[in-house]
C-alpha cells in the first residue's frame, strides 16, 4: 500500500492546531522572546497553562509518546505533521509538550530509565513542569565522542564525576542533566562511557557561563559551559546500565534530529508564505516583483526544495514508526540532517532577498532564520560527519567489481550480449 492521504480525522486536529498557532501561540513569541525555556512567572503560567490544556483537551499533547506516558501513541509520521505546523513559533513545541531537546531526553528516560528515574524525572518532564539539558559535548571536541575525557569514578556506592562540557543547551534553566562521562579509560570509548542523569543543583556541577548564540545579548545564551567539580552521585544515578551511553545517544540524537527537521518545514514555509505574499504585494519597473523572472525562479526553486525536503522527512518519520528502531534508519535520519541546514537557508535567503532592504532589518525574521539553518548544520553533529554517516551506509549496499574494469563496462557487456544472443545475429547477418 502506498497513500499520501492523511486520514481525515486527524486533518480535522492539524486544521484545528493550525489555526490555534497562529492566533493563540505566535503572539507569545513577540511578548516573550527566548523565554519558552525558562520556568513559568505567575503571570505568564496564567497565560500558557490555559493554552496547554487546550491542547490536552484536544488530544494534542505529547503526541509520539504512548498512552502509558501522557501521550495519543500517535508516532513520528504523525507528529511530524503536527511539527509542521509548530515549527512556525517558538513557543509552539512548549504548548504542545514536544520541545527539543526535552523529547529526545524524555525519549531516552522512558526507554532506559528505571521506575524510579521515570518517576522523579519523566514524569514532570512530561507534564511540562520543568525542563532538561543534554550535556554531551566537550569543549575540546563534539564531533569525535571518543575524545571526551569527562569522568566519573566509582567511590564505595557513589560515582564522582569530573570534567568540563560545552554547549550543554538550557542547564541555566534545567532542573536535571543527562551528562556522558568516561566510566571505563581501559576499554573502546563505545562501551566505557556511560550516562547519569542528575538534578542540576547538585553540588560541584558550575555553570561557568551561558554561552549566546549570534544575535543574542550577552548573558542571554542558553548554551552553558560547566565544570563538574567533584559532583557525587549515587549508582542509581547512572541511565541504562554501566557503558551504555554510545547505544543510548544513538536512540536521543536520532530522535532530536528527525524532530528538527519536521519543525524546520513549518519554518520554512514560513518564509515561503511571506516571500509569495511581498511577491504579489510590491511593484517595481512597472510590474510585480512576482512578475520577474528571477523572482518566480526564487519561488518554484523554494516550493520543490521544500516539497522534496517534507517528502524525505516524513518517509523517514514512517520509517521509524513501521521498524521502531532508529538503527535501521540511520541512513534516512543522517541524509534528513544533511539537507535540512541548506533547505533552511536557500528559501529564508531568497524571501530575505525579495524583501530588500526590509528582509535585513530585525523587523523581519529572515536573519534569525538564516543563523538558524547554521545553527542545523552543527547542533547534534556537523553536516560533514553526518554526510560520512549516509556515504558508508549507501556503501554497504554495493561491492567493489571483480576485476580492473568496472562491473557496467560497456565492451564486456556487449561481447557478453552478442556471445548471448549469437544465434539471432548470425540470422540477420545472412537475411542482409
Ligand atoms: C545551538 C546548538 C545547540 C547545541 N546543543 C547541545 C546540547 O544540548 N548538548 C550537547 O552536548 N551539545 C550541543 N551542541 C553541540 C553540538 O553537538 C556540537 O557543536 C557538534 O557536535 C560539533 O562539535 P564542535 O562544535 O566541537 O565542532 P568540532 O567537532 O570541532 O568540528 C568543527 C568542524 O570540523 C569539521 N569536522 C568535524 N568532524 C569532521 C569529520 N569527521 N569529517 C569532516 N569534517 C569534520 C566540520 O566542519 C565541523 O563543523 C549544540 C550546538 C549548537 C550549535
Amino acid at each position: 500500500m502506498w497513500d499520501f492521504e492523511t486520514d481525515p480525522d486527524y486533518q480535522e486536529l492539524l486544521d484545528w492546531a493550525d489555526e490555534f498557532v497562529r492566533e493563540e501561540v505566535e503572539p507569545l513569541d513577540l511578548i516573550w522572546p527566548h523565554l519558552q525555556f525558562t520556568p513559568l512567572t505567575e503571570t505568564r503560567r496564567e497565560v500558557v497553562d490555559p493554552l496547554k490544556n487546550r491542547v490536552r483537551q484536544k488530544g494534542l499533547w505529547a503526541t509520539h509518546l504512548g498512552p502509558d506516558l501522557g501521550g495519543q501513541g500517535y508516532g513520528q509520521l504523525k507528529l511530524a505533521l503536527l511539527n509542521e505546523i509548530l515549527g512556525r513559533s517558538q513557543w509552539a513545541p512548549i504548548i504542545f509538550g514536544c520541545q527539543a531537546p526535552d523529547t529526545g531526553n524524555a525519549e531516552i528516560i522512558a526507554h532506559y530509565g528505571t521506575p524510579e528515574q521515570k518517576h522523579r524525572y519523566l514524569r514532570p518532564l512530561l507534564e511540562g513542569e520543568l525542563f532538561s539539558s543534554y550535556s554531551m559535548t566537550e569543549p575540546q571536541g563534539g564531533s569525535d565522542p571518543t575524545q571526551f575525557t569527562t569522568s566519573a569514578v566509582r567511590d564505595g556506592d557513589d560515582w564522582v564525576i569530573n570534567g568540563w562540557k560545552y554547549f550543554s543547551s538550557n542547564a541555566n534553566t534545567a532542573s536535571f542533566l543527562i551528562v556522558m562521562v568516561v566510566t571505563n579509560p581501559d576499554v573502546s570509548p563505545y562501551q566505557g562511557m556511560s550516562m547519569f542523569l542528575l538534578p542540576t543543583d547538585t553540588p560541584g556541577v558550575n555553570i561557568m557561563r551561558n554561552v549566546g548564540l549570534y544575535g543574542e545579548r550577552e548573558g542571554e545564551g542558553s548554551h552553558a559551559l560547566i565544570h563538574y567539580d567533584n559532583v557525587r552521585v549515587p549508582d542509581s544515578a547512572l541511565l541504562g546500565g554501566e557503558g551504555q551511553a554510545f547505544v543510548i545517544a544513538q536512540t536521543r540524537l536520532g530522535g532530536g534530529r528527525i524532530h528538527h527537521a519536521m519543525r524546520t518545514i513549518g519554518l520554512a514555509q514560513k518564509a515561503i508564505d511571506m516571500m509569495c505574499e511581498r511577491a504579489l504585494s510590491r511593484e517595481t519597473a512597472g510590474s510585480r516583483l512576482a512578475d520577474k523572472q528571477a523572482v518566480q525562479e526564487y519561488i518554484a526553486d523554494s516550493y520543490a526544495q521544500l516539497k522534496q525536503f517534507r517528502l524525505m522527512v516524513l518517509h523517514t518519520a514512517w520509517e521509524i514508526d513501521k521498524y521502531n528502531d532508529y538503527k535501521k534508519v540511520r541512513k534516512d535520519i543522517a541524509a534528513v540532517k544533511v539537507v535540512m541546514p541548506t533547505v533552511l537557508h536557500d528559501i529564508a535567503w531568497r524571501a530575505m532577498q525579495v524583501h530588500g532592504a526590509l528582509g535585513v532589518t530585525n523587523e523581519m525574521p529572515f536573519l534569525g532564520m538564516v543563523t538558524g539553518a547554521a545553527v542545523m548544520g552543527l547542533a547534534d553533529g556537523p553536516t560533514e560527519v553526518h554526510k560520512t554517516t549516509v556515504a558508508k551506509q549507501v556503501l554497504r549496499g554495493y561491492r567493489a567489481s571483480d576485476d580492473i574494469w568496472p562491473s557496467e563496462w560497456l565492451p564486456r557487456k556487449r561481447d557478453a550480449a552478442r556471445e548471448r544472443f549469437a544465434e539471432y545475429l548470425d540470422l540477420e547477418a545472412g537475411n542482409s
